[in-house]
């Protein structure tokens, strides 16, 4: 049995890891962590969820519970994974790394932490998801320049950060694809006479609203035709299942930087 701990166990992914590992027969759940000062803090989860005692205690400083683990599944903020991915890797367990919004300076210091021990990062775990990447990258390859790339994605009101990492994932997929680099030819955020659509432009949209899970679309627009391709998740399981199976698969890797496309094999 792979132990592992959850971060951010009364979060919306957090909740959903928690039944996802304590339905798992390869894992059990040996902590939680929350935010200093949170409720659940210093009880049991079992009993902070209304329930009998699971006998997994619920901690604010991830180190009273990350020497129990061999793998930390962890769908947080980035100041919160940052301060885990040193913890992790001294610890030499999996961090399996959910959070989206991490600047380049969050993940300088995430590929120091991977020279200890393995790190599985991925904006989104689905594998729909992770083949749409895949099929993204090799329709900008064969379409040219002809037709105009364009993402759109939307998530529930309470989303923080925009694009999304999975639109994200998206976008550099393309531009992988085009043989460009996305920060040359990203366009976010139109507002006001923004002049005609430059060509070879990766355009995002981001549409916030309701309890929508994750919703998006590759639009590739040319004169007189349109390919869209699209992935909707409805069920927030898609990406528990898809970080525990990383975290299982972890097990086996050496110290490095991994993705889903590593832990799918696609
Ligand atoms: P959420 O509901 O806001 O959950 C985040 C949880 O982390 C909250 O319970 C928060 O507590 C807690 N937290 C914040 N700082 C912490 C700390 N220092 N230590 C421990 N816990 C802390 O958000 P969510 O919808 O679950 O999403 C979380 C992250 O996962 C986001 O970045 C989201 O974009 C990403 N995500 C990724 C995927 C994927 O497949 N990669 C899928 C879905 C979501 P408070 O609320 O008390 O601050």
């Amino acid at each position: 049995m792979v132990g592992v701990v959850i971060t951010g166990a009364s979060g919306r992914m957090g909740r959903m890891l928690i039944d996802t590992v304590r339905a798992s027969s390869k894992a059990k759940l040996v902590g939680v962590t929350e935010r200093y000062g949170h409720d659940w803090v210093g009880q049991d989860l079992g009993e902070a969820l209304g329930g009998t005692t699971w006998d997994v205690p619920v901690v604010s400083d991830p180190i009273d519970v990350v020497k129990d683990a061999q793998a930390i599944i962890d769908f947080t903020t980035p100041a919160a994974t940052m301060a885990l991915s040193e913890l992790a890797a001294q610890a030499r367990a999996v961090h399996v790394i959910g959070t989206t919004g991490l600047d380049d300076n969050h993940l300088e210091k995430i590929a120091t932490a991977a020279r200890h021990a393995p790190i599985i990062r991925a904006g989104n775990m689905s594998l729909g998801v992770n083949l749409l990447v895949q099929l993204t990258r090799k329709v900008a390859e064969a379409l040219d320049e002809d037709f105009d790339i364009e993402i759109v994605e939307a998530h529930h009101r309470h989303k923080v950060d925009a694009p999304s990492g999975t639109a994200l994932m998206l976008g550099e997929a393309a531009a992988d694809g085009r043989g460009v680099s996305l920060s040359d030819v990203s366009d976010r955020g139109r507002d006001g006479i923004t002049g005609a659509r430059r060509t070879g432009d990766i355009g995002f949209t981001a549409i916030r609203g309701g309890d929508v899970v994750g919703e998006h679309d590759v639009i590739f627009a040319a004169d007189g035709e349109r390919v869209v391709l699209r992935h909707l998740a409805t069920d927030r399981g898609i990406f528990a299942r898809g970080a525990l199976k990383a975290a299982l698969w972890g097990q086996t890797q050496g110290p490095g930087e991994y993705d889903m496309m590593d832990v799918l094999g696609l």
